[in-house]
């Protein structure tokens, strides 16, 4: 997710939703504490309490989860923007928790920071796998970073908020998404160990935004049709750009998805 938390958009969005920030601060790191010693209190506790329901999350089919070719990277990763169609295809669970997952997930962190991102998912750089990272704090260093592996949503609040969001694979792009404020999850951990948590605040909305990609699903999808108004030229921009790059074999975007032919008629025809 595009959190530029020293610049004006995010900052809206940060400071919006969380009354202690400044317009200038990043999240406080009690609240960072806060929400990372609810995980560790929740891995703790939540041992034997996972198994019941979340296994159920678990149990998919062998062909579901991701080969070693699916695994495999080249560092360093690099963020593809819409309309790749690595950003539409099903993302496959993970089933291997070895040095090379540890190290695509630093990649990942790494690649973040760079872009001046506070979460990132897999497909953002090509990877269609079901893993995602994310640090509210947006600072390497500061904050914690945490890495969730086929995660699962198991409740979601009937309270939802607006908040102004950004995307990597969007540059430059913000509007208003309205998501729930609070989700209840299942996940693994770059080992493999099973954990719980409740997410709420800044963690919950990056969350949610990540969890969105792993589905296929983009900020856009999730718009009113009057906020989707308000970035339709962005988006047309992205779109060309895209296109002219992959003309010019520049960028692999591969063969458009029928839900891309969709938007493209939403974006164009729309008008
Ligand atoms: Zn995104």
């Amino acid at each position: 997710m595009a959190a530029r938390l020293q610049v004006s958009p995010a900052l809206y969005y940060c400071s919006s939703f969380l009354p202690v920030l400044s317009r200038q601060a990043r999240p406080h790191k009690w609240i960072i504490r806060r929400f990372f010693s609810n995980l560790s209190l929740s891995r703790r506790r939540t041992a034997l309490a996972l198994s019941g329901q979340a296994r159920r999350g678990f149990s998919f089919q062998e062909d579901n989860f991701a080969s070693p070719a699916d695994l495999y990277f080249e560092a360093p990763l690099k963020i593809v923007q819409y309309p790749d169609a690595r950003l539409r295809v099903k993302n496959k669970r993970i089933n291997t928790f070895d040095e090379n997952l540890k190290k695509f997930a630093d990649e990942m962190f790494d690649v973040m920071y760079k872009t001046d991102g506070i979460g990132l998912s897999a497909p953002q750089v090509g990877m269609n796998i079901q893993l995602m990272v994310f640090n509210p704090a947006g600072e390497r260093g500061e904050g914690e970073e945490i890495v969730l592996v086929n995660p699962v949503v198991h409740k979601a609040s009937k309270k939802t908020l607006l908040y102004n969001e950004g995307c990597l694979s969007f540059p430059g792009i913000y509007a208003d998404v309205v998501r729930p404020a609070s989700v209840k999850i299942d996940a693994r951990d770059v080992t493999g160990a099973r954990f719980r948590v409740n997410l709420a605040g800044l963690p919950a909305r990056v969350f949610q935004h990540e969890f969105d990609h792993l589905q296929g699903t983009l900020f856009f999808d999730r718009m009113t049709e009057d906020v989707l108004d308000s970035i339709r030229l962005d988006l047309k921009a992205t779109w060309i750009q895209e296109e002219l790059l992959e003309i010019s074999g520049c960028s692999f975007t591969g063969r458009k998805t029928q839900r891309q032919a969709a938007f493209w008629e939403r974006i164009v025809e729309g008008n």
